[in-house]
């Protein structure tokens, strides 16, 4: 992997035979990986990959932003997703990131359990729907849902095939309500 580039939280950006888990990344099976979004970096001196946030300026979060979060906790009613970042704003965000993603704000059409269309490590593009006194989001439109998944089985992401997403690695299959573009997205073209 090149110096810099933007990585999402839970990508690879190196192996633990190669580097330690610096700032920003963590080990999972032998391989490191960024717990937050930003901009990947070798620490020459001490031989570890580490994740720097995106720096200037923070921005603050508004109504009709379209973001990207990263899904913590799945509930009955609703889903809990840490804003990680501000599509078109390269540039990391100031005060609260802790977003709440309701049933009913989930598709288009009914959902009973959020659990069904979202799983947590979910990378999802939003909009924000509300900044104060909490942040919502919805992810009704085409564009808008899950950007990359990974696997609950072995951790590795899934591919989409039709409107099913697919493990390439363990064969395992899983719903979720993908963004049009599941699949294709690249953080460094922002
Ligand atoms: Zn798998």
């Amino acid at each position: 992997m090149t110096k810099d580039k933007i990585v999402l939280p839970g990508e690879q950006v190196s192996t633990s035979e190669e580097l330690g888990p610096g700032e920003g990344t963590f080990e999972e099976d032998g391989i490191i990986k960024a717990s937050r979004f930003g901009k990947y970096q070798v620490d020459q001196k001490n031989r570890t990959a580490t994740v720097k946030p995106l720096t200037s300026v923070p921005v603050e979060l508004k109504k009709g932003d379209i973001v990207l979060a990263h899904v913590g906790m799945v509930r009955s009613n609703m889903i809990i997703a840490d804003v990680i970042h501000v599509i078109g704003q390269k540039r990391a965000i100031s005060g609260d990131t802790n977003g709440t993603l309701r049933v009913s704000e989930i598709s288009q059409g009914y959902v009973k359990d959020p659990a069904t269309e979202f799983a947590p490590g979910d990378i999802i593009r939003a909009k924000v729907t509300q900044v104060k006194p909490s942040i919502q989001l919805h992810t009704k439109d085409r564009d808008l849902g899950s950007i990359k998944s990974l696997c609950s089985k072995c951790r590795h992401t899934l591919q989409k095939k039709g409107n099913i997403l697919e493990c390439e690695n363990c064969n395992n299959k899983e719903k979720r309500k993908a963004a049009q573009d599941y699949g294709t997205f690249d953080p460094n073209k922002l």
